[in-house]
């Protein structure tokens, strides 16, 4: 990533068009927009005030050429069609702006992990298979999954809660260097985000490069494998009923849907009884909101915030923890030393 696309991306991260940001750096909108199409390099001052107004470093700005083709592979999406395009785009900056962070972060710390998340080709393993190996390299118990985001945490994941501002998009991943970052939609029921971490996680393990729509169908697939693996869910999902269908999300973490959808995968549950349950779900309005969902466990990323604390606890100030995660100090927006991810550690 160059100079000029690392301030246009920090730019878009923050909801900010070129003529609000040219105005609030008193500057003309074509000498931001001779910047940000690298025809021209800010002074140093230039560029340290511009950094300073998108509440980063500049530093993180300057060195962004190491993020390797970071553009050219753009981020993985869960996002409905009717998702508005300013909205999904702002929040692909974002993830673009969290893995330069992080790419500068684990320069600085290195990040040890229990486990890591392989790069399987697709052409090798079907997305069922990938996610049968993942859980055997895991070392993971055959049943239910209990806090995902522990698990893919573990693996050196930076998961980020987000409030996207809208429900019609899940959460976005991509690599950078060697960790994953994932922004996850904060506001979405517990049994939707775990999908989405776990349809992130077969992106990662099978897409790091090939972001083309038709790879879609196998992370949702994976998903299913993974969190609902044949094997052990099989003899559960044989006459599915709605009381059936309440034990089974409570045990295994997943919506009611994503079991129907299961049970019609794996041959239990012909295309009229799934008809049936839908009809049902659609005049209880259920399938935008389940029952059930604000029962199960939630499951809160850890990781951004024990970085923070764990700086701190080398005797850094604030401010210092603050930049070396690549934030101006007084950026109220830093995962890994807000209030909130403070007080959740607590
Ligand atoms: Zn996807």
């Amino acid at each position: 990533m160059s100079l000029g696309e690392a301030i246009a991306t920090a730019r878009r991260a923050r909801g900010l068009t070129q003529e609000e940001l040219a105005e609030c750096l008193n500057v003309t909108q074509a000498a931001l927009s001779r910047y940000e199409n690298d025809l021209r390099d800010p002074t140093e001052e230039a560029l340290s005030e511009i950094a300073s107004a998108l509440g980063v470093v500049p530093e993180l700005l300057n060195r962004a050429d190491r993020m390797e083709g970071a553009l050219a592979v753009g981020a993985h999406m869960r996002r409905r069609a009717t998702a508005k395009p300013t909205v999904w785009r702002r929040l692909e900056a974002q993830l673009n702006l969290y893995r330069l962070h992080a790419l500068r972060l684990f320069d600085e710390i290195g990040l040890r992990t229990d486990l890591s998340i392989p790069a399987l080709d697709p052409l090798e393993y079907n997305p069922s298979s990938a996610a049968r190996i993942l859980r055997m390299q895991w070392r993971m118990p055959s049943g239910p999954i209990h806090n995902l985001c522990n698990w893919m945490e573990a693996a050196g994941c930076l998961i980020v809660d987000t409030d996207f501002g809208t429900s019609r998009v899940d959460g976005l991943s991509q690599w950078s260097g060697a960790h994953p970052v994932i922004m996850l939609n904060a506001s979405a029921p517990t049994d939707r985000r775990r999908l989405t971490l776990a349809h992130e996680l077969g992106h990662l393990c099978l897409h790091s490069q090939d972001i083309s729509d038709d790879v879609e169908a196998d992370a949702t697939e994976f998903a299913a494998e993974f969190l609902m693996p044949a094997e052990t869910i099989r003899p559960q999902l044989r006459n599915l009923s709605l009381g059936r269908l309440h034990d089974l999300k409570r045990l295994w973490g997943v919506s009611m849907q994503a079991l129907i959808e299961r049970s019609h995968q794996l041959g239990l549950l012909s295309p009229r009884e799934r008809t049936n349950f839908y009809k049902r779900f659609s005049s209880q309005g259920w399938r935008t909101r389940e029952p059930l969902s604000d029962e199960l466990a939630q499951e809160k990323p850890r990781l951004a915030a024990e970085i923070g604390q764990a700086l701190i606890a080398r005797g850094l100030t604030d401010s210092e923890a603050a930049i070396i995660c690549g934030f101006s100090p007084d950026n109220p927006d830093n995962p890994f030393l807000s209030d909130a991810s403070r007080l959740r550690l607590v």
